[in-house]
């Protein structure tokens, strides 16, 4: 039992949902690449453009899901280390509210300002 346990049952009911989208997402793309195969034989394929706009979503989808679920391994990892909610960059405790908002956050408001801010 830690200060962080709601935090930590957060993060794992993310983890799970994460790794069921990343599921998902790899049997869709698989079916995608499928069908593009399928099609790689027709030059005036009407589906070909289509297909390929969806590929891109799709992957784009996938790697933003597969960074969240680095992240919030990351954040778990963090727990069992003892190292949660404290900056990354100055070593101060993360305020909790942040933390509740963004269980994956890395940096105290300052220094995620500070890190916005430069060019
Ligand atoms: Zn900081």
């Amino acid at each position: 039992m830690t200060e962080f346990d709601d935090l930590e049952r957060m993060l794992h009911a993310r983890r799970t949902e994460l790794m069921l989208r990343r599921g998902e997402l790899d049997q869709a793309v698989a079916g995608l690449g499928a069908l593009r195969d399928a099609n790689n034989d027709d030059e005036h394929d009407p589906d070909g453009a289509p297909v390929s706009g969806e590929w891109s979503r799709l992957t784009g989808i996938r790697h933003d899901t597969e960074s969240e679920l680095a992240a919030t391994d990351a954040a778990l990892d963090r727990i069992s280390a003892g190292t949660f909610g404290v900056c990354a960059s100055c070593g101060r405790p993360i305020a909790p509210a942040r933390l509740t908002a963004r269980p994956t956050a890395t940096l105290c408001i300052a220094c995620a300002e500070r890190a916005g801010r430069r060019p």
